[in-house]
């Protein structure tokens, strides 16, 4: 198969880990910075540009979009699917996981475990949309966040409102959450391929953080998740419409809550801890589903 990875570095273990995988099964892999990657759109035959040159005949997509160039990258991966390239994840899923406010609707839609979660759009509102969270200690969240930077935790009612306020005061769009203590900083990362959770770990925060975050300094082990917790993940991950995803969840003492569903996930992290080949599983995972046009949504979302 010929098989294009939409990523803006060769050398990130990721999509190293990927070009790897896919070339030891004999397929002919090329990487693209979707950043450099130019558009015909005209009606009937849509192309994509890159290098100076017309790049056709693809089987398969992988996108490994940055959440700063979610915008650019959705619209790149749009067009190779109104050229019939399959996609690991679709554009639509990808932009659905990006925004959390719109993920926790669709989440709780389908009645999937979250933290109690509120958002508002006026200073004169926080006062009860943190009563309505259950008061403080709660987590305030920008949307577009993503590696830890821009969750905040305010133990106390007054830190809440002037975090709230500030973030108000500078247009940044912020969901209020429930803080879920129990969880003592840890996180669980299922990772799924299609309908299965292939590798699962727990992060656990730095001493003195409440983020569980690598990239803040949280490290990774092995763990053995429940049945409630796998098919929590595995509902989530559909619920996105994502194929590939990170699932992450908090313990809690109402069960499995969903904290995150990520379209992009790392496969560092998760290779090391579970020593698996995640990164096998993937290109396996498009050998069994790839067909042309085969979207949920053909490029329309
Ligand atoms: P990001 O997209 O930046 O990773 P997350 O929503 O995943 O944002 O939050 C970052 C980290 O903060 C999580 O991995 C978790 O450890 C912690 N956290 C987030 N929300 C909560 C919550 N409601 N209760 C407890 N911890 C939380
Ligand atoms: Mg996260």
């Amino acid at each position: 198969m010929k098989i294009a990875i939409l990523s803006r570095n060769k050398k990130l273990y990721s999509t190293r880990r990927l070009i790897e995988a896919a070339t030891e099964r004999g397929h002919d892999v090329a990487v693209m910075d979707v950043l450099r990657c130019y558009m015909n759109i005209t009606s009937m035959r849509p192309s994509i540009h890159y290098g100076s040159k017309d790049q056709t005949g693809f089987n398969a997509v992988i996108p490994r979009i940055g959440a700063s160039v979610t915008f650019y990258g959705t619209a790149v991966l749009r067009q190779f699917e109104m050229m019939g390239v399959y996609p690991l994840n679709e554009s639509v899923a990808i932009s659905r996981s990006r925004d959390k406010l719109r993920s926790v609707q669709l989440l709780a839609r389908k009645g999937i475990g979250l933290p109690i979660t509120g958002f508002a759009n006026s200073p004169d509102d926080v006062e009860d949309l943190i009563k309505m969270v259950g008061g403080a200690p709660l987590v305030i969240k920008l949307l577009e966040g993503t590696q830890g930077i821009g969750v905040v935790l305010a133990e106390t009612q007054k830190a809440a409102e002037s975090v709230i306020e500030a973030f108000m005061g500078l247009n940044a769009d912020i969901l209020v959450q429930e803080f879920i203590q129990e969880a003592g900083g840890a996180d669980i990362r299922c990772f799924i391929i299609g309908d299965k959770v292939v590798a699962a770990m727990k992060r656990q925060a730095q001493d003195g953080e409440f983020r569980s975050n690598l990239h803040r300094g949280g490290s990774a082990s092995l763990i053995k998740i429940t049945p409630e917790e796998r098919s929590t993940a595995v509902r989530a991950a559909k619920v996105m419409g994502l194929n590939v995803a990170g699932v992450d969840l908090l313990r809690s003492n109402h069960g499995p809550v969903v904290m995150e569903v990520n379209s992009s996930p790392g496969l560092e992290g998760i290779e090391n801890a579970s020593g698996k080949d995640v990164a096998g599983m993937i290109i396996e995972f498009i050998e069994r589903n790839a067909r042309p046009n085969r979207t949920a949504t053909r490029g329309k979302g």
